[in-house]
């Protein structure tokens, strides 16, 4: 296949020029960073888990009626998703205090809330991504009024919705993190969507029964068996069939690009 023109590398993922204008193809990368880049690392096989775990989230939120910029997974490591116009915005829910809520406020980490909190952060590595208000969202011109009303009202059905999904399987969401995206149809009216990923590198999940981490603060705060946290989520999720590995699932998917 002729090699793709590459748009932007992040990260966690690098995205490519798609097949029909408007696309973009986003790979899944095993690096790992964390603290605005001063720690790195590669989390072997995250990036097939995240493009899985995501996929099957996005499209569990779809079935709810939440637009996203997912359009399918292509193979083991990329998934075809919408172009967006980027809102710098990262949106964060929280149900249980964790992190930096923790950190900042000194509530004790695992402290559950009187109800789901969202935080809103700038999107900018330089500034160390930092929190801001509605207020300058809307000043600075980042999202208008009506971007708000929508991502927020779309962030709080997908908390309800992804606590019930992970509870199911033994998991609490603790907090999460979430990007949108605007995008113009023909007519030039826009709507906002979804974008970026869900998964264990912007989710907290702790495992319900023994509050073991199950996500990236595992590599963060160096706990170990960042691989298996990651592999036991999606198995779970039931994307990984019981037994396999990321080895037999590399297998299957080559398997598959050739025939
Ligand atoms: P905290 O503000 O406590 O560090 O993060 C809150 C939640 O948002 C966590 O689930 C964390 O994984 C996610 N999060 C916040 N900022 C980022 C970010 O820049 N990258 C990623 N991957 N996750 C983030």
């Amino acid at each position: 296949m002729a090699r793709r023109r590459q748009i932007y590398e992040g990260k966690a993922k690098v995205l490519f020029e798609g097949p029909e204008p408007g696309t973009l193809v986003a790979h899944f990368k095993d690096d790992a960073t964390a603290f605005n880049n001063q720690k790195r690392g590669t989390i072997t096989g995250k990036g097939v888990l995240n493009n899985r775990i995501s996929e099957f989230l996005m499209l569990k939120l779809h079935d709810i009626g939440i637009p996203t910029h997912f359009i399918r997974r292509l193979n083991m490591r990329e998934q075809l998703i919408r172009e967006v116009e980027v809102i710098p915005v990262e949106v964060v829910v929280r149900n249980v205090a964790a992190g930096s809520m923790s950190q900042r406020l000194g509530v004790p980490e695992g402290t559950q809330l009187p109800r789901s909190i969202v935080e809103y952060y700038y999107k900018n590595d330089e500034l160390g991504d930092p929190m801001v208000c509605e207020e300058h969202i809307t000043a600075f011109g980042w999202a208008s009024p009506q971007d708000i009303d929508d991502f927020l009202a779309m962030t709080l059905r997908i908390n309800d919705f992804l606590t019930g999904v992970f509870m199911g399987i033994g998991i609490k969401l603790i907090d999460f993190k979430l990007e949108y995206g605007r995008i113009y149809d023909e007519n030039g009216d826009v709507r906002v969507v979804l974008a970026d990923e869900i998964s264990p590198d912007n989710c907290r999940l702790w495992d319900l029964a023994t509050g073991e981490k199950m996500d990236k603060d595992r590599f963060r705060r160096d706990l170990g068996q960042v691989e298996e946290a990651y592999q036991e989520v999606a198995r779970r999720l039931g994307i990984l069939p019981e037994g396999a590995t990321l080895e037999t699932i590399a297998r299957e998917e080559e398997d598959g690009e050739k025939g």
